[in-house]
C-alpha cells in the first residue's frame, strides 16, 4: 500500500462510526468563515469569537459518535431551511408576478391563493381547507 493510500485507510478507520460533514456542519463551518470575515472589517472580536464557537460546533458534529442525535439535529436543520427558501422564493415570485396576480390569503388556513387581475369578483373554493368565499381581483 502507498503511503497516501495508508493515510487514506487510516483516515477511514478513525472517521467510521463518526457522523462526519452535514448540512448542518456546513451551515456552521459558512456561518463561522463570514463571521470571521465580518471581523476583520469590524474588528470587535466578539464576533470572531462568536465565529469560533462555530467553527467548533462544526468540528464536534465531524467527530461525533452519537450519530443518531445528529442526524436528527440535521433534519431539523433541513427542514427549517427548505421552508425558508420557499416563503423567500414565493416573495420574489410574489414581486415579479404583483401585476398579472393578486395574492391573497385564504381566510380560514391563511394558504397563499392567486387571482388573474381583472378577473372581477370570483367565488372562491381554497385548494387545500375547501372554503369558499368571495375575492375580487
Ligand atoms: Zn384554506
Amino acid at each position: 500500500m502507498s503511503f497516501w493510500g495508508k493515510i487514506k485507510a487510516a483516515l477511514m478507520q478513525f472517521m467510521s462510526g463518526r457522523n462526519g460533514m452535514d448540512n448542518l456542519g456546513l451551515a456552521a463551518l459558512w456561518g463561522g468563515l463570514i463571521l470571521s470575515l465580518l471581523d476583520t472589517f469590524f474588528g470587535t472580536g466578539l464576533i470572531s469569537l462568536l465565529g469560533m464557537a462555530l467553527y467548533i460546533y462544526a468540528v464536534f458534529r465531524l467527530f461525533s459518535r452519537n450519530t443518531a442525535k445528529r442526524a436528527e439535529e440535521n433534519r431539523r436543520y433541513v427542514t427549517a431551511v427548505a421552508g425558508t427558501k420557499t416563503r423567500v422564493r414565493q416573495f420574489f415570485l410574489r414581486i415579479k408576478n404583483s401585476r398579472q396576480y393578486k395574492y391573497f390569503k385564504c381566510p380560514q388556513c391563511k394558504v397563499l391563493i392567486r387571482l388573474e387581475r381583472g378577473c372581477g369578483q370570483k367565488h372562491l373554493r381554497c385548494p387545500k381547507c375547501h372554503h369558499e368565499f368571495d375575492q375580487k381581483a
